[in-house]
């Protein structure tokens, strides 16, 4: 397949299931037979990644992207010999770094829950089209993404507010809300990944998502509290 339907959450997935290190070999730069250009997608997630990868801390020569085209056997035996001894010398995933192996695993679950939510934060770099390898380096920084990870901003619907209109329910893509009519909606926080449509759509005129930033999210209303007593209905 394109290089470019390689999601970034393959790779955190291989990582997380016990790879030492992920290869991906793609077309040639410029050389795509069709308008997509998909590798100039793989380059810049790669580049993510590393960094992602440096805030696990993990060593970001772990991951390798490499473009050839399918009659360079030569430098694709070449590239996965030099990949292989480089993994071996780094040794089992985190062991060169000393990252406790729960640490490590706790780690790669937070930040692959949060893949849509930097796909979506990150949308604007990871279209672009770096024409020169000078520019890989900085693309992406360390520090951006310790910020984007650490300043991670929560949903959550304020319950004195929530008009039960349904239509946050609706638009959510992972059916994290629930509720139903004269419903008080409720965000499940372990099924949400952090896109900000419910606070996007929530009419104005009720303004019932609040995003949270550096403090808990509070607990969800309980059930018995969560049917709406609407003025007309209780007089
Ligand atoms: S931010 Fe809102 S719409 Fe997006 S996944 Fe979370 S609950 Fe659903
Ligand atoms: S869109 Fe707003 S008012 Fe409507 S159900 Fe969702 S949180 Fe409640």
């Amino acid at each position: 397949m394109c290089s470019g339907r390689v999601d970034l959450e393959f790779v955190l997935r291989a990582f997380a299931n016990g790879m030492d290190g992920v290869f991906i070999g793609g077309c040639r730069l410029n050389e795509c037979n069709y308008i997509t250009h998909g590798n100039y997608d793989a380059l810049n997630m790669v580049l993510l990644c590393k960094k992602i990868m440096e805030h696990l801390g993990l060593d970001p020569e772990r991951l390798r992207i490499q473009f050839m085209s399918s009659g360079d056997g030569i430098i694709f035996s070449e590239a996965v010999d030099e990949f292989t001894r480089k993994v071996k010398a780094l040794g089992p995933l985190g062991k060169r770094e000393q990252i406790d192996a729960d640490e490590l695993k706790s780690g790669l679950q937070d930040v692959r829950k949060l893949v849509p939510y930097i796909k979506i934060a990150k949308r604007a770099k990871l279209k672009a089209r770096l024409e020169n390898p000078q520019d890989y380096e900085g693309f992406f920084t360390r520090d951006e993404i310790d910020r984007l990870l650490g300043d991670v901003t929560s949903y959550h619907i304020n319950p004195d507010k929530c008009q039960a209109c349904m239509i946050c329910r609706r638009r959510c893509p992972v059916e994290a809300i629930s509720g139903g009519k004269n419903r008080i909606h409720v965000i499940d926080q372990d099924i949400c990944i952090k896109c900000g449509t419910c606070f996007e759509v929530c009419p104005p005129r009720f303004a019932a998502v609040d995003k949270i930033c550096g403090q808990p999210v509070p607990p969800p209303i309980p059930e018995e509290k969560r049917t709406l007593a609407r003025k007309s209905a209780s007089k």
